[in-house]
């Protein structure tokens, strides 16, 4: 069985203990992953914190190219990374394209378009203000050492929309990844780290102990988290201690609004994948769909035919297009509320019940009658669960999307679209999606408000986000 090793200052690097790494689809065993130890937490932020003012030093053209490089590191290891994913995450291999099932082939194809289009971006000098007497430029510097911390449901995409930007603008990096899919992260950034610098990029692994010993590292000038809301707030309360500054990535109970004009027919397909992309477990899924009651059953038809056409099982079999639930914990999680809808008098319009046999696999599973209070629409279910809530009056869904105390994503569907930016306006959540959900972009700023977290990764916003700004402010003569 073979122990996989983290990246510091450029080596492979062993610890004493190590913890197993599971296929969520069969149970198998597939490796050990180091339990990193406080001291070797700490000897990754030395090494990014020695090798972090040579990197901010070098030419801007060199770091683009270095990262240029990366990207096609990714891409001529994408069939080997992809098949980490997929056994570790669960998600089907897939494909790419429109047409696909965007799984971990998917995954890769976006990690090596996460890193050329930041690593393409500028940022320029800035002018603040001037005048006969004055010139104040805003120009943006490094923060020094990123501590990046990821989760498990997209594990290499997230760990590269948090390292890239920071290489790009001259920080370097300790990333620690989910203890449930570490190998592939860590796999990823072996290979990278070859034509980086030693000490640029450093990996430490282990669960959420590890990771309070990386943020609470005085030496580390910047957090950037994607994760539960709960670790977030953990984790704020330790960067509090130190003034350190964070970026927060949190949960989300996105709200997906079906308006009175939409053909359901026309976004069944978008709001199937809205809803249950990685089966769901994506921070900006639609986890609660608002239909009013003369589409209601219009829609819950189509999702249903949807739902029942897609094949569930291993990822690595060709033909599958839904995987397992990752974990145990999150499988108890999404099983709990939909027992605790039926128990009080929801309908099953189709799954509800797993199949058994190894794997933590759960059915595609649309829930109806079914109100708000409900702990199946209050609380995100992170899995491929939607419960279907009925409207009469728009106002009571705009109402119903925002009572919540998340803000990640929200959808609006219908065909007069100026009548759903209306709507949208009106939706307390950091992207409001019309007609789609979840259509990320690399240059599109992307995050959350109220508990889903605050600042943004993506574009030129992601990049300003792992900066500090600094002013030169020249008198006159
Ligand atoms: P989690 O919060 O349990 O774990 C995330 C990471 O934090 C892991 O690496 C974990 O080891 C680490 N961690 C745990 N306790 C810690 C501590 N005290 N200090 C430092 N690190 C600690 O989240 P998860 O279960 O892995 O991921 C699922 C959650 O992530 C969902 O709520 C989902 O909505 C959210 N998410 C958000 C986004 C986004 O962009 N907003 C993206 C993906 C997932």
């Amino acid at each position: 069985m073979q122990t996989f090793t983290n990246t510091c200052d450029g080596r492979a690097v062993s610890s004493a203990t190590s913890f197993e790494s599971r296929n969520p689809a069969t149970g198998e065993v597939l490796g050990r992953v180091p339990n990193s130890s406080a001291e070797e937490v700490a000897r990754a932020v030395a090494a990014a914190k020695a090798a972090q003012p040579a990197w901010a030093a070098r030419p801007d053209a060199e770091r683009k190219d270095l990262l240029m490089q990366v990207a096609d590191v990714l891409k001529a290891n994408a069939e080997y990374l992809a098949t980490w994913v997929t056994r570790e995450q669960g998600k089907p291999l897939g494909g790419i394209g429109p047409d696909q099932v965007p799984g971990s082939r998917f995954e890769l194809w976006g990690c090596e378009v996460w890193t050329r289009v930041p690593a393409s971006l500028d940022l320029p000098v800035e002018l603040a203000f001037e005048d006969e007497t004055r010139r104040d430029e805003v120009h943006r510097r490094p923060c020094g050492v990123v501590a990046a911390i990821t989760p498990w449901n997209w594990p290499l995409l997230i760990a590269i929309w948090k390292i890239i930007p920071s290489l790009r603008v001259g920080n370097t990096v300790v990333l620690k990844p989910s203890e449930y899919t570490s190998i592939g992260t860590l796999e990823m950034v072996r290979l990278i780290a070859e034509i980086l610098p030693p000490g640029v990029l450093n990996t430490v692994s282990g669960g959420g102990e590890v990771g309070g010993w990386l943020v609470d590292d005085p030496r580390v000038d910047k957090i950037s988290f994607t994760g539960s809301s709960t670790t977030g707030a953990r984790i704020a309360a330790t960067a509090a201690r130190h003034l350190t500054p964070t970026t927060m990535e949190l949960g989300g109970n996105d709200a997906a609004i079906v308006l009175p004009d939409a053909d359901p027919k026309a976004i069944a397909m978008g709001l199937f994948w809205g809803a249950f992309l990685n089966m769901g477990q994506t921070c900006a899924c639609a986890k609660r769909l608002y239909v009013p009651d003369a589409l209601h059953d219009a829609v819950v038809a189509e999702l249903k035919a949807l739902a029942e056409a897609m094949p569930m099982g291993d990822g690595m079999q060709p033909g599958t297009v839904m995987g397992p639930i990752q974990n145990r914990m999150q499988f108890d999680k999404v099983r709990r509320l939909v027992d605790e809808a039926r128990a009080a008098g929801a309908t099953i319009v189709c799954g509800g019940t797993p199949p058994g046999g190894p794997g933590h696999f759960y059915p595609v599973t649309l829930v109806t009658d079914i109100r708000d209070g409900a702990s199946l629409v209050d609380e995100e279910q992170f899995g491929p669960v939607l419960p279907i809530v009925r409207y009469r009056e728009v106002e009571e869904a705009i109402a119903a999307a925002n009572r919540l105390d998340t803000g990640l994503g929200a959808s609006v569907w219908g065909s007069d679209v100026e009548a759903a930016r209306a709507v949208a306006t009106r939706i307390q959540a950091g992207t409001v999606w019309i007609n789609q959900h979840g259509a990320i972009h690399p240059m599109v700023p992307f995050g959350g408000v109220k508990g889903s977290g605050w600042g943004l990764e993506f574009g030129i916003d992601g990049l300003k986000a792992v900066t500090r700004p600094q002013v030169i402010s020249v008198k006159k003569a």
